[in-house]
């Protein structure tokens, strides 16, 4: 836990955000700047900058957050039109919050190549 983290202190329920999925490694709320019909973000309960800090003993937290954001995509009805998981880490890709976190968005179409 980082007292300065934002998404730690949604963790401890300090600030509020609207949770729609919860275990025992994974919290999932809906992100505040939404920029999808579903935009849903998926963090682990440590405190792990990016992706980029991952190693062998933390991996499981990846898959930990992809099934968790299948699951999510499946109960939100997004299996069949699809949907897009990204992990942003470091400046380049944006990252603003540096707490491990996977977007799931979906419920419209999105471009590729990513601006
Ligand atoms: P990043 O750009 O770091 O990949 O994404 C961070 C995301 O966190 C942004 O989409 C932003 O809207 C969201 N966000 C930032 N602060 C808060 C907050 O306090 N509550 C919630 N629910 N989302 C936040
Ligand atoms: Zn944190």
């Amino acid at each position: 836990m980082n007292n300065n983290c934002v998404f730690c202190k949604i963790i401890k329920q300090e600030i509020p955000a609207d949770i729609v999925y919860e275990d025992d490694d994974v919290l999932a709320f809906l992100d505040i700047r939404a920029q999808a019909p579903v935009h849903i973000l998926l963090v682990p309960k440590v405190h792990i900058e990016k992706v980029s800090d991952l190693n062998e003993n933390v991996s499981y937290i990846v898959s930990k957050l992809v099934l968790a954001a299948n699951k999510i995509a499946r109960d939100k009805g997004l299996n069949e039109d699809g949907y897009r998981l990204v992990f942003n880490c470091g400046e380049n890709a944006g990252q603003e919050v540096l707490h491990l976190h996977l977007h799931l968005l979906g419920g419209r179409k999105f471009t590729w190549p990513p601006g």
